[in-house]
């Protein structure tokens, strides 16, 4: 499914588009494209590499203007260095999640303007000072949270209404208990700063599902102690049993794009006309 190519849309094409490029423990980045202005996500891999996935999705690294940091740690910021290098992006990124010379601080909470996109930072819970995005145009909005320890009422409501939502399903709870990691690093995932279950983000989906949700990416699987088909099974599950099997949901992966994600105003629900194949599921899985 990936190396799918779409064309930019130009300024006619309403809404926003994204892929994610890379997503996991070894590297996080996604791109998002405007009125065929593009920007990234984090930026956990290098330039060459970032070069690479865009080429598979049909965009070159000139199509970047900007890097909106989440927060510091490398699986998110490790390219960012050589892509200011090579390319001049600006880099993006909340006051005090990420302060590094060059870099724009916004306020947490305060909408600011990329590529023509109103972009807003949110607070979540990890273990390091760390952000989730909203990003809202022509009506539409998508929101990322790709790093928390557990989804709070106030993250919620930062995600209320994002039509496609970008959201950590990290492990099963029961291969992590059973896994190989060292106890102490059990601990610190399964934390409330750690990093989010798949029954975590069911639960996070399900509470966001009536609030016009047509498209998750599950993301950030660790290879270890998930798999895409169980995450997948897992939010699909409880989603159709509360009625929303039209939500569609797919896994990000290491090292290869997703499909794109179109969110625009005809990408909601399946009754407006709109909305081919809601119902598709990645690996077929919870059906
Ligand atoms: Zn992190
Ligand atoms: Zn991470």
């Amino acid at each position: 499914m990936s190396g799918e190519v779409a064309p930019r849309g130009g300024s006619a094409k309403p809404g926003l588009r994204l892929s994610i490029l890379s997503s996991g423990s070894s590297g996080n980045v996604a791109y998002v494209e405007a009125s065929g202005r593009g920007f990234l996500v984090d930026a956990g891999l290098s330039c060459r590499r970032v070069e690479r996935l865009l080429a598979r999705i049909g965009r070159g690294i000139d199509d970047v203007e900007a890097v909106l940091v989440t927060h510091g740690h490398t699986d998110h910021t490790s390219g960012i260095r050589s892509l200011v290098r090579k390319c001049g992006v600006q880099v993006y990124a909340a006051r005090g999640v990420w302060d590094a010379p060059g870099v724009a601080s916004v306020e947490v909470a305060e909408p600011f303007e990329v590529c023509g996109v109103e972009a807003t930072y949110f607070e979540v819970p990890h273990d390091a000072p760390t952000c989730g995005l909203r990003l809202r145009t022509e009506g539409v909005s998508a929101a990322f949270a790709t790093d928390l320890g557990e989804v709070t009422p106030q993250t919620l409501g930062w995600m209320s209404g994002a039509r496609a939502l970008v959201l950590e399903a990290n492990h099963d709870p029961q291969w992590l208990r059973r896994g190989p990691y060292p106890e102490e690093l059990k601990r610190r995932i399964l934390s409330g700063s750690g990093h989010l279950s798949n029954q975590q983000a069911a639960e996070a989906a399900l509470a966001l599902a009536p609030h016009g949700l047509s498209e998750i990416v599950l993301a950030h699987l660790s290879e270890t102690n998930n798999s895409p088909a169980r995450a997948c099974g897992t939010v699909a599950r409880v989603l159709r049993e509360a009625g929303y099997g039209r939500v569609r949901i797919r896994a990000a992966m290491r090292g290869r794009p997703t499909p794109w994600v179109e969110v625009d105003p005809c990408s909601g629900h399946p009754d407006d006309g709109c909305v081919r194949g809601l119902t598709d599921r990645l690996f077929g899985v919870g059906r």
